[in-house]
């Protein structure tokens, strides 16, 4: 076969069935999770006026590496980029609209990184999410760490750490970050070059490098966590023991810093211990106390997190966790007879809430059987000369070991409706 003329953009992917399926799936699992919390959907667009992300993020590779920015056909034309995250979007959306706080909403939808693609890394990916919006309350920390670990458990994946962290506040960051400074500046010529650049722009976020000749630097560091103000560390401490009341698992990792500047406090991650330790996050999340007032709105608290889709399913690979959903396709109508018969059965099983699918083109009844199979169908009903002369069907167990019968044309959807739900399918 000739190669392709165009393939799908570097970094981007077509997902396919069934892997398509078992993606919904997992947004689904997700959908249900947040509702049962209390959350509510947030659609929002996925490009946004550049300003909403410079504003949070002016010093990170988020905001001026990665960014898939744009202008449109305006006059004077508008600066856009593509979402990066959503964080910055729920707050500006909650900034234009003013909602009642406290604000709990969820998302689903993808995201786009100009990142350097590789196994788990994407140029655009789906991230699900919530944001709680207008509450300062630990337990709110509390309940949305939880709903991560228990969307977690609900697709079946047993090695997901949680890694827990303080960032502080504006009362004892900046001691803090003097401390950082002070420290990485002593022993700057040991940094990578790259940690030496990052020093300048943000002394937090070389914490987050992953290079070898920067581990033992970093290993050395002050710690965060011993520089809390009395509010923060009591936080930390309600966060702490909202978790253990709940039987939620986390470690303290007193070197997670996130990506972006604007969070404050209770920070996590969660990485999934079955994938490669350098694309291991499957979520991540924290407070960002600062992020409305950023934006333009009034001084607002806020915790959330967002979790990789794509990497959760790999992750589920990993640990053969998450199968695929059953088949919608219930029955399966093989129709050697011209093909109008398949039409309108299809449409009466459909119409009692069957799934029904059916071959097309006249094919043989050995190509019709194969698709059959293929569909995931538990039934097949077979019509030939015989059966359209009788007013009847063959209705073939594709599953199980019941073989095959007649059934008369007027009862075929009440009967297969109730066999299948005898057999809980
Ligand atoms: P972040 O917004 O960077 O904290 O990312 C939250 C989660 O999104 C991460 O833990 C990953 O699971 C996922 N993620 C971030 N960037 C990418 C990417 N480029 N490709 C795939 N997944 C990603």
């Amino acid at each position: 076969m000739a190669e392709p003329k165009f393939r799908a953009p570097k970094g981007t992917r077509d997902i396919l069935p069934p892997e398509s399926a078992r993606r919904r799936s997992l947004s689904d699992a997700f959908a249900v999770l947040a509702g049962q919390w209390g959350f509510g959907e947030v659609v929002s667009p996925m490009f946004e006026d550049m300003g909403v992300f410079k504003r949070v993020g002016e010093s990170t590779d988020l905001v001026t590496k990665e960014m898939f920015d744009l202008f449109d056909k305006g006059d004077p034309p508008q600066h856009l980029a593509l979402r990066p995250e959503l964080t910055a979007s729920i707050c500006r959306a909650y900034v234009e609209h003013r909602p009642v706080p406290p604000w709990k909403v969820w998302y689903d939808g993808p995201q786009f990184r100009y990142e350097q693609p590789q196994a788990g890394r994407y140029r655009q990916f789906t991230q699900v999410g919530v944001e709680v919006l207008g509450t300062d309350d630990p337990q709110a920390d509390v309940d949305v760490i939880a709903l991560g670990s228990r969307f977690f458990e609900a697709v079946g994946l047993t090695k997901v750490s949680l890694l827990l962290n303080s960032l502080g506040d504006p009362a004892c960051r900046p001691d803090y970050l003097k401390a950082l400074s002070d420290y990485l500046d002593s022993r700057r010529s040991e940094l990578s070059a790259q940690s030496q650049v990052t020093l300048e722009r943000n002394p937090l976020r070389v914490l987050d490098s992953k290079r070898r000749e920067d581990q033992t630097i970093i290993d050395e560091a002050p710690l965060m966590v011993d520089f809390l103000s009395e509010e923060s560390a009591a936080h930390f401490q309600q966060v702490r023991s909202g978790l253990e009341a709940l039987g939620i698992e986390y470690e303290i990792s007193p070197r997670l810093v996130r990506g972006l500047d604007y969070y404050t406090r209770t920070t996590f991650e969660f990485a999934a211990d079955a994938l490669e330790a350098s694309q291991n996050a499957v979520g991540g999340g924290g407070r960002y106390d600062g992020l409305v007032e950023a934006l333009g709105g009034p001084d607002t608290p806020g915790i959330g997190f967002a979790l990789g889709v794509d990497r959760i399913l790999l992750a589920c690979n990993a640990e053969q966790s998450f199968e695929a959903a059953p088949s919608p396709v219930d029955v399966f109508v093989v129709d050697v007879a011209g093909g109008s018969s398949a039409l309108t059965i299809c449409e009466s099983l459909r119409g009692v809430g069957l799934g029904a699918d059916r071959a097309y083109g006249g094919r043989s009844m050995k190509a019709q059987m194969k698709l059959a199979d293929r569909s995931g169908a538990t039934y097949a009903v077979i019509i030939g000369d015989d059966e359209i002369a009788s007013g009847e069907a063959t209705l073939r167990d594709l599953r199980g070991d019941t073989g095959q019968r007649r059934v008369p044309l007027a009862v075929l959807a009440g009967e297969i409706r109730r066999l299948l739900q005898d057999n809980g399918v």
